[in-house]
């Protein structure tokens, strides 16, 4: 069973960094097949990513098998874009190796809407328990409806 953390969130002027660790990230994986239909019932717009890590080949290659806080990442920036954010935004992801610990990882990602990326982050670990290990399919059509609200929410920070 996939256990996605969040520990702690921070937000910078230009990225939202994510600490988190993640429980059975070694566990056996469902068919690569299985899991691009699944994808394609719940973000199929994550199946046209690239990854920007100098890989040329489309995401949809590596997804399968790539490792859980990467999927994460990327099913977040999508949620994003559903939401209306640009699609030129970017994100990173690095594991934070502690011997015998969790999978501890660090994610940034750009962001045009801090609110908007802050409940895309909040939202992304169902999405990527849904694509990994199947069980009940959450409600893009919802999700992106309460992603938009919070890109009205006024800004308060004064200036
Ligand atoms: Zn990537």
């Amino acid at each position: 069973m996939l256990e996605i953390h969040i520990a702690r969130v921070t937000v910078t002027p230009d990225q939202v960094r994510v600490r988190g660790a993640v429980e059975g990230e070694g566990a056996p994986r469902d068919a690569a097949d299985v899991i691009i239909e699944r994808v394609r019932a719940v973000l199929p717009g994550l199946l046209q990513h690239r990854c920007s890590t100098g890989a040329e080949h489309p995401f949809e290659e590596e997804l399968p098998s790539t490792e859980v806080p990467h999927l994460l990442e990327h099913v977040a920036l999508e949620l994003m874009a559903e939401a209306g954010s640009p699609r030129r935004l970017r994100g990173t992801t690095r594991w934070l190796r502690r011997p015998g610990g969790p999978h501890a990882f660090r994610i940034s990602l750009e962001y045009d809407d801090d609110l908007v990326c802050l409940g895309a982050v909040k939202e992304a670990p169902r999405f990527v328990r849904y694509i990994l290990e199947g069980g009940e399919r959450p409600a893009l059509r919802d999700v992106v409806v309460r992603l938009a609200a919070l890109r009205a929410v006024p800004d308060v920070s004064g200036d």
